[in-house]
């Protein structure tokens, strides 16, 4: 059995195997190719220590952008209101 969530119905769903159609060794992952019970479609579920870490390193750096991204933006803000403080 296996417990996946649909990525079309957002549900959670117990698989039986016998709905896993293939499973395919990569050098950073298993990769299950699933026959959805929800939605009737057909999934690719990926599972690996390594393939997490990769995923992990993606989104830290992700998450970088965007701290500096706003702090960019906030020093700008700061200097539109200080440019408007200024009296005429
Ligand atoms: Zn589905």
């Amino acid at each position: 059995m296996l417990l996946i969530t649909c990525p079309v119905t957002r549900t959670d769903e117990l698989v039986a195997d016998r709905r896993i159609r293939s499973v395919a060794n990569h050098p950073t992952h298993l990769a299950l190719h699933v026959d959805c019970p929800a939605c009737g479609g057909l999934h690719v579920y990926r599972t690996g220590r390594r393939w997490e870490a990769a995923r992990t390193r993606t989104a830290t750096r992700a998450t970088d952008r965007a701290a500096a991204q706003a702090a960019v933006a906030a020093a700008h803000q700061a200097v539109r209101a200080a440019q408007v403080a200024v009296p005429a």
